[in-house]
């Protein structure tokens, strides 16, 4: 059972691998998070070094750092992890090196294939390996050529299966979303998935560092987390991105991660753990009492916001699992002090 935990000191420290997610972490759109870039240079005095993540494969490992540090992000080209490049990995497991690889997305998903010891091939029929990502200029011809190589056999492996990629203009159709029109027309899905919340992404960062310790730290439950959780490691939410505090009541066993924070300087902070009593209808943090009494929550107490935030949390979770959870995504009903900070 997903609990959460604390971290009496810096919780970097407790880690020696902290893998950033990128959108909502340490930068939203375009724009740098406050506190992103001191934090991330804190770490190595932690003794705790930085990948970064990221499902994005339309740009390589050195673009991704390179626009990091033009926001003053301390990023070396090696600490970044693209997706694409743990499709070419899974690819070049499965297939062996030299085998010839349809690729069907960006530049930066070709060059990783080749980069692994593939060979890349526009013949679909020649095709033992598909590397599918999603750039803005995909044609119908791309899908069709995708699906004959399926079709004779070949190994579909996609970046990630997010439906929807942030833009100015809002969410529009993802990698996922154009995915479910070749499986519309193939009758099944892709072989392999590297992106979060598939455990691929994860393992590979940890294969670069074996027996480490590492946490995740995103913004989205339904896949940073929900991956974390997956590959069995730690993680934490942050409320930069598209999740909130008042969401994170809601979430189901899966997508709960191992500590809360504001952003991601909760890396560099002590994080308060969170006491259940027995009965699990009480839990303590920080000056918080989160009390369930069998319809609802209510908080006394007073301290720092996020620790009220923290025994809400684990009340409601305690509580969701003892009335079962709420598919339809509302909490469990809180009461009084709890409903003005939920108002604030
Ligand atoms: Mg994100």
């Amino acid at each position: 059972m997903t609990r959460l935990k604390g971290a009496p000191e810096a919780l970097a420290g407790a880690y020696d691998q902290a893998l950033l997610d990128l959108d909502g972490v340490v930068y939203l759109l375009h724009e740098p998070i406050p506190e992103a870039a001191a934090t991330i240079a804190a770490l190595p005095g932690l003794d705790c070094e930085p990948v970064f993540v990221t499902n994005n494969a339309s740009r390589s490992p050195a673009t991704v750092a390179d626009a990091l540090r033009g926001m003053g992000v301390p990023a070396e080209d090696e600490q970044v992890l693209t997706s694409a490049q743990v499709v070419a990995e899974v690819l070049r497991k499965r297939l062996g090196e030299g085998a010839p690889v349809l690729v069907t997305g960006s530049e930066a998903l070709g060059a990783a294939v080749e980069a692994e010891g593939l060979t890349t091939t526009k013949d679909p029929k020649a095709a033992q390996g598909i590397a599918y990502g999603m750039i803005p200029t995909v044609t119908w011809r791309d899908l069709a050529d995708l699906t004959i190589a399926a079709r004779g056999g070949a190994v579909w492996v996609a970046t990630n299966l997010d439906a929807t990629l942030p833009t100015p203009d809002g969410p529009l159709p993802g990698t996922g979303a154009l995915a479910g029109a070749i499986t519309a027309a193939l009758g099944r899905g892709p072989d392999a998935v590297a992106g979060k919340p598939e455990p691929g992404i994860y393992q590979a960062a940890m294969e670069r560092r074996p027996g480490g310790r590492p946490v995740m730290v995103g913004d989205r439950p339904d896949s940073d987390i929900e991956g974390a959780n997956r590959a069995g490691i730690d993680s934490l939410l942050v409320f930069t991105g598209v999740a909130s505090p008042r969401q994170a009541l809601a979430l189901p066993p899966e997508q709960r991660p191992t500590y809360l924070g504001w952003s991601l300087a909760a890396l560099t902070e002590a994080h308060p753990e969170p006491v259940r009593n027995e009965a699990a209808d009480r839990v303590e943090c920080g000056g918080w009492t989160a009390a369930f009494d069998g319809g609802r929550i209510s908080l006394s107490g007073r301290g720092a916001e996020l620790d009220a935030w923290r025994a809400l949390c684990e009340s409601s979770w305690a509580a969701a699992d003892t009335v079962g959870y709420d598919p339809t995504g509302a909490p469990v009903p809180v009461g009084d002090a709890a409903e003005e900070l939920l108002a604030g």
